[in-house]
């Protein structure tokens, strides 16, 4: 099994990098809104969250990045 990477891009120091699925969060709100990864890049230090479309949610949560359910399933 091939560790996976995923490649990712930090909107302030313009740092280019593959993170592991452990560097990653994914959170899952009840909207496309709420629904949203983070990171911490490690050129500069900066906490990054960026929105999830399906697709990304699919890729990240398929390559055993962390996950959190933000709304509560009634
Ligand atoms: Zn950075």
């Amino acid at each position: 099994m091939s560790p996976v990477s995923f490649k990712a891009a930090c909107p302030d120091c313009d740092a280019r990098f593959e993170l592991s699925p452990s560097a990653l969060r994914l959170a899952i709100g009840a909207s496309r809104r709420t629904t949203f990864y983070s990171f911490t890049c490690p050129e500069c230090g900066m906490s990054v969250r960026k929105p999830a479309g399906e697709r990304i949610v699919e890729l990240l949560t398929g390559g055993g990045v962390r996950t959190l359910r933000l709304h509560s399933t009634v």
